[in-house]
């Protein structure tokens, strides 16, 4: 029995490796998610009962150890040395004229480029297959041991698969951890709601999140790997660079897909300028170009100089930053009456875009960076779409910049702000900017997506008078909007049919188009799948909303919140009135679904939804629920404690669905 426990751990943890390498390393998922959480949980229910089996290398072992105190700082057995950076195509061809020089080399030299991954530089330490010890480049002779937070991100593979047999006895690679840009927008927003400061850019953030004391914080960042280059290798021997990047892949670390051979330096410069403006289509921060020696044997014959190694250098981008000046500060309301200073610029390109405003984020933000009015400063768009200033340029400052304080009252409504954490806020449910950038977001988009209802007509709507809350354009006339300037008959009768036709939106779009504090358009389909109508949801118990995994509790409090308040009550009264649909809207049923035609079969217990739900959900698709599985089983949809009708799908290799992509399947 023993021995068939340590087998079946043994193999569960090598699918668990195959398929983390199918996902992080080769994009190539294999298995669905929850398909992955259940080989996960199985592993874990074995370990529980034979902990004596567990080694640091399980894959639930990521997460170990306890909050510390400090890093400790360790040598690096090979210096982390810099690399010798360039700016021009000519700075690149003097670079290799150098070398063929100190080379004595009459023919073109090959060359590996690569994409210079803006994050933070890492060692990995690999003993027999078997991560040991990561750091930080640190000053390059010595940096932090942060080997537990490195541990929790799962394109590091613990061990190697082939750690049983021929992995080298000790391997060190080395790699650029980054937060991907997606990821990092999310975090900041997140950030922000949580009244915490942002992070200026993906490169803090991921700095930031590895040098967290709590391994299991590190764990809750995104963050991710490209390794790039072989330090120290015993074992089989390495005849070039390109090589070395393709071990790598076979370890199981991830390799950027971009990389190059070029067979000289016209190709590596033809290389450099295709992605200058390419870049910007990645989801991660490119900030230039490595460029290496390929052959190993020419890369030793050039050794390094004191600072770094004579085959690399890089070629830097022009960092996308602008020089120009601040005219003067708008402080802006937002929907929930957060209060953000915003610096009007003199026009500047960036990017290959033209700016002409920043955001300031907060008042401490301006205090911590001494921002004035008047002042020439670096403006940058670092992961996010509006630019923000990095930093005033102190040498030109001329004494008549004038300081920005922060107001005592809101700008729109003359109420008291209040400050929280380090934002201002107005609370005045009535502040005339609140209503406007509220009615705004109900018109968008995502939201009830009103076409033609902009903020200059909100403007005009809002202070004659015409509306005081986004209810109200409801009971909007035709006279009422020929009334206002530039909007003739045409568009005035235009924009009434898509205020009527925004009546047809879906629950979902209406539980956006409300603007409940943390309520997006995720939550709030996920809200209008769970309840079906808006009076369902009005009644919800904070519990309720608690037991829904993407709820959380903060969201939770505001939802109760938002629907107890009087006002609520009042706009959701002329809602209803005016005839807005507050329904999920039935499914097309002619219209071609995943779930038509296909036979489900259920087992365990299910979180959000009943077993009656489910059913019901997939006959309104099509769909039909047996009660055992056989080969005319399409899919299993898997609860808690599943029973034997688990086994026998996997053995038939039936699709394994859990509730999430269940959901998703909807
Ligand atoms: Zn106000």
């Amino acid at each position: 029995m023993a021995k068939n426990i340590s087998e079946k751990i043994d193999t569960l943890r090598a699918q668990i490796r195959y398929h983390d390498r199918k996902y992080y390393v080769e994009n190539m998922p294999e298995i669905t998610d929850f398909a992955y959480d259940l080989l996960m949980k199985e592993l874990e229910k074995y370990e529980k009962t034979s902990p004596h089996l567990i080694t640091p290398d399980s894959p639930t072992q990521r997460v170990s150890g306890e909050p510390i105190p400090g890093f400790k700082s360790i040598e690096h057995r090979i210096p982390m040395l810099s690399i010798e950076n360039t700016y021009s195509e000519q700075e690149l061809r003097e670079y290799d004229t150098r070398i063929r020089r100190m080379l004595k080399c009459e023919d073109p030299i090959e060359y590996v480029a690569e994409l210079k991954i803006d994050g933070v530089a890492v060692t990995l330490w690999y003993q027999n297959g078997i991560f040991t010890q990561g750091a930080t480049r640190g000053d390059g002779l010595r940096g932090d041991n942060i080997t537990a937070n490195l541990r929790t991100i799962k394109d590091i593979p613990l061990r190697f698969s082939c750690a049983d047999n021929h992995a080298p006895p000790l391997l060190e690679i080395r790699g650029e951890i980054y937060l991907p840009n997606s990821d990092f927008q999310r975090l900041n927003q997140l950030r922000e709601e949580e009244g915490k400061v942002r992070f200026a850019n993906p490169r803090n953030a991921a700095a930031g999140s590895l040098k967290l004391l709590d391994p299991s914080m590190t764990a809750k960042r995104p963050l991710r790997l490209f390794a790039y280059a072989v330090g120290y290798y015993e074992g089989k021997t390495l005849v070039n660079h390109a090589n070395c990047l393709k071990t790598i892949k076979e370890f199981g670390l991830p390799v950027n897909p971009h990389y190059q051979i070029c067979r000289n330096m016209d190709e590596v410069v033809l290389y450099c300028n295709g992605w200058e403006l390419k870049r910007d289509q990645l989801d991660y921060e490119v900030d230039g170009i490595v460029v290496k020696v390929n052959s190993l044997e020419l890369q030793k014959e050039l050794g390094a100089t004191s600072k770094a190694p004579r085959w690399i250098v890089s070629y830097k981008y022009c960092p996308e930053e602008a020089v120009t000046k601040i005219e003067s500060i708008r402080v802006q309301v937002g929907k929930t009456g957060t209060l953000t200073p915003v610096a009007k610029l003199q026009s500047v390109v960036l990017s290959g875009t033209t700016v002409s405003r920043a955001t300031l984020h907060n008042f401490d933000e301006i205090e911590r960076k001494d921002i004035r009015i008047g002042d020439v400063v670096v403006v940058q768009k670092a992961g996010e779409i509006i630019p923000q200033v990095v930093r005033v340029v102190q040498g030109n400052r001329t004494g008549e910049e004038k300081p920005c304080i922060p107001p005592v009252t809101c700008p729109a409504c003359n109420d008291t702000v209040v400050k929280e954490d380090v934002y201002l806020r107005c609370y005045n449910p009535f502040c005339p900017a609140q209503v406007k950038r509220k009615i705004e977001y109900f018109a968008s988009r995502k939201a009830m997506d009103i076409e033609g209802l902009g903020p200059a007509l909100i403007e005009q709507l809002v202070d004659k008078n015409l509306i005081e809350d986004y209810a109200d354009i409801y009971s909007l006339q035709l006279d009422d909007l020929a009334s206002l300037d530039r909007v003739g008959e045409k568009s005035a009768q235009n924009l009434l049919n898509a205020i009527e036709k925004s009546k047809k939106r879906d629950l979902c779009n209406l539980i956006c188009a409300l603007g409940i504090m943390h309520v997006g358009s995720h939550a709030a389909e996920i809200l209008a799948k769970r309840f079906n109508t808006l009076e369902k949801l009005t009644s919800a118990t904070v519990e309720e909303l608690e037991g829904i995994h993407a709820i959380g509790t903060i969201m939770a409090r505001s939802i109760i919140a938002f629907f107890s308040n009087s006002q609520t009550k009042e706009i959701i009264g002329k809602l209803q009135t005016a005839g807005v649909n507050r329904k999920a809207l039935d499914i097309d049923e002619s219209a071609a679904s995943p779930i038509k035609g296909k036979t489900f079969v259920l087992t365990g217990v299910l979180n959000k939804y009943s077993r009656k739900e489910v059913e019901g959900l997939i006959k309104r698709k099509g769909g039909k629920v047996t009660s055992s599985v056989s080969s005319k089983t399409d899919y299993l949809i898997v609860g808690d404690t599943p029973g034997s009708k688990l086994e026998k799908a996997k053995e038939l290799g039936i699709a394994i669905l859990g509730e999430g992509e269940f959901e998703k399947l909807l």
